[in-house]
Formats: C-alpha cells, structure tokens, sequence
C-alpha cells in the first residue's frame, strides 16, 4: 500500500505530543493527571502554565495558527500536554467564548499544518481518535456522506462542496490532503466547546488567572465603537455599481481582485454592515476561509476605534479596473447593465458619496487621514491569507 510522508509514529508519544486532543493522550504524563488546582497554582507545572500562556497569547494574536510557539517546540511531550490542557482550562472559564473560539482555531490550524504531510496510517488513526469514520489509502481518503456533510459545511471553499465531490456505496472520496483539512474542522469544533466547568472551578480560575485573562480579553476585537451617527437599514440596493458588480463577483464564486475584497468590505463597515455581514459576502469566494476572513475583516472594521480603514476613492477604484459606471453587459438585473449616471457627475469622488446621494446612510463618514499608507494595496483583503500564500 503507498503511503505519503515518513512511515508512522504511531506508539510513540510524538503522535500525542502534536495532538494532544486525541483521545488517549493523557498516556504522555506516565502518571495521574495533576488536579486543575495543582495544575494551576504548583510550582511543579510551571513551566507547562507558560507553555500554556504562550499558546493562548499566539492565538489572539493570530488565530491563523501561523504564529510559532517556540516554547513548545522545545518542550518535554508532557510538557506540551499539560500546557494544552491548561490553555483549554483557562479558556473555558473565560468570560464570554470569543478566547476559546479563536484559541480552537489556531489550535485546529495548527494540527492542519502537521496532519498535511502526515502518513496515510497516521491520518486515520488521528481521525478514529476524533471519533471521525475516515479510510485512508493510497493518499485517497473515504468517508461517509454524512460525516463528510458535518465536517465541510462550515468550509466554505469551493473544492469542497459535496457537487464537487467523487460519490460512492454512501462515501465521499477526497484526496487524503483534502481529509486532513476535514480533521482541522473536527479539532477546531470539539475545541470551541467549552469544558464542563464547575461554578467554584470557574472562580478559581479566573481569580488565579485573573492578569493572563486581562490580556486575553485586550487582544478580542473590542465592541466597535462607532462615530458619525448611528447606521441606518443597509440598502444594498442604494449601493454603487462597483460596490454591487463586487458582490456578484463574489456570489458567482469568481475571484476578486486583492484591491476589491478590501474596498467591498471597508464599503460595508462604513454603510453600517456587521463583521457577520461582512464576512458573509466573502462566502461564495472560491478560496473562502471562514477564521481567515473573520481575522481581516476584524482587523479592517476594527482600526481606529471602529472607524475602520477608508474605502479607496472612485480615482482609485478606476486605476485597479475596477469601477463599474459603464455598465455590466453580464449583470443579470437591467440596472446594472446600464450605465450610471450619477457616477458620471464631475463631483462625484467616492462610493460612500454615492451611496449617500442614492439614500443611504454612512454610519461612519470619511476621515482621509485615516487613509492607510498603500490602501487599497493592504495585505489585508479578506478571503483568503495576506502573505502566507493561499489555503
Ligand atoms: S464612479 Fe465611483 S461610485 Fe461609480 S462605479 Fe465608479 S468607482 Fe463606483
């Protein structure tokens, strides 16, 4: 049978050691499992608690898991066992369930990274582990149809779309890459639950932890806090043909330019969207990333105190091809097919000018010194990863 990668780990710690979510890997500690409060308070554990916090801190920063952790790569493999579990601990005692979700992420990223290059062997041991039904062979991985339906839902990618998927005898049969970013979505939604933690627990943990959850909660996006009046109702029918023609692109599941996906998700913030809106007109892109595309459109909408980064002006829009006055020859909807005139008014500089002459309301107006150095060229289009090369 051939496999891909170096032959398997398998009974060795190594294989706990890089997934310590897998059933089976408190076998790393060769002993009891310390008590949460010996975990959390004895000096014994200290230096997993830093492992622990170092884990934690690498995925509010990026919850993309491309943040190295380098204490862990250095760590006993009970070492990094122990740091895992109190970074689950600490964060489902945490108020609210932003931290963990991001933490899951990276965490799931992080395992994705691995589970890519790993033997066939190793793959269906890691998803019997998590409790997924996955036969792998030859590099080809199959899987019942419902799994596969649970596990790809919320991968909005269009390779795996079950249309686009080889059917069989009840099973979907997906290159055995292709099964390890179905393992990442396992770990990302068995890690986002949080653990069952009694009251007084909770308490403890959050008074011990109190400075580490302080920080947490400074790296989650803050409640956007808005300037220049409250939004009105989105009325994307007010809104401008570039603005629109990008929403097709997207819905059709066409690539849109870098320059557009930060333009069309700066629009909305400003028209008054929420980061759910937002992040939902990126759905249909064909290399659509739900964490990866959450992360940008945070760090877009969130600049400034909320204020977010400016949409580029009509000027720019123009230079990257990608104004739309001219008409859609293609546009399903005989309005955008047309021409428009306002769009050929000598006054008119701007999309959000438009759309507020056409009706709508700018929850957030124009501030040109908040004009990123380079916008629309930012590294921060939504859709996809800014530099690390695509998923
Ligand atoms: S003129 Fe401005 S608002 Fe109108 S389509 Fe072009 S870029 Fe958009």
């Amino acid at each position: 049978m051939a496999v891909r990668g170096p032959p398997s780990r398998l009974g060795g710690s190594a294989l706990f050691a890089d997934y310590p979510f897998l059933a089976g890997a408190e076998a790393l500690l060769g002993r009891e499992p310390p008590s949460v409060r010996e975990l959390l308070a004895d000096p014994a554990y200290e230096h997993a608690r830093m492992i622990g916090r170092a884990r934690i801190l690498a995925a509010q920063d990026d919850p993309r898991g491309a943040k190295d952790v380098e204490e862990l790569e250095r760590a006993r493999d009970d070492e990094r066992y122990l740091s895992f579990l109190f970074a689950r601990l600490v964060l489902s005692a945490a108020p609210g369930a932003g931290a963990l979700r991001r933490w899951a992420v990276a965490e799931a990223k992080r395992a994705h990274g691995r589970l890519k290059s790993v033997p066939d062997v190793d793959l269906e041991e890691v998803a019997a582990r998590l409790g997924v039904s996955l036969s792998v062979e030859g590099g080809h991985a199959s899987i019942p149809v419902a799994e596969y339906l649970r596990l790809a839902t919320p991968i909005r990618e269009a390779e795996f779309r079950l249309a686009a998927q080889e059917l069989g005898g009840g099973r979907v049969s997906v290159p055995a890459e292709r099964a390890s970013r179905l393992l990442e979505e396992a770990v990302r939604a068995a890690l986002a639950v949080p653990l069952p933690l009694a009251p007084e627990v909770i308490r403890t943990i959050r008074d011990g932890q109190a400075e580490l959850l302080e920080e947490v909660a400074r790296h989650l996006p803050a409640p956007v806090a808005r300037r220049g009046g409250p939004a009105g109702p989105l009325r994307p029918e007010r809104f401008p043909p570039c603005i629109r023609r990008m929403q097709r692109t997207l819905e059709h599941g066409e690539n849109l330019l870098h320059a557009g996906r930060f333009c069309l998700a700066a629009f909305l913030h400003r028209a008054g969207a929420s980061v759910e809106t937002i992040v939902d007109a990126y759905r249909g892109a064909p290399d659509f990333d739900e964490s990866v595309t959450r992360y940008q459109v945070e760090h877009i909408t969130l600049r400034d105190g909320g204020r977010g980064y400016e949409p580029p002006t009509c000027d720019t829009l123009r230079s990257h091809g990608l104004c739309a006055r001219d008409g859609d020859p293609e546009a399903p909807a005989p309005q955008d097919r047309a021409r428009d005139p306002l769009c050929f008014e000598p006054t008119l500089r701007h999309p959000l000018q438009y759309y507020r002459i056409r009706g709508g309301t700018v929850a957030v107006e124009r501030d040109p010194a908040a004009t990123p150095a380079g916008a629309p060229g930012t590294s921060d289009a939504p859709g996809r990863p800014p530099s690390a090369g695509r998923r």
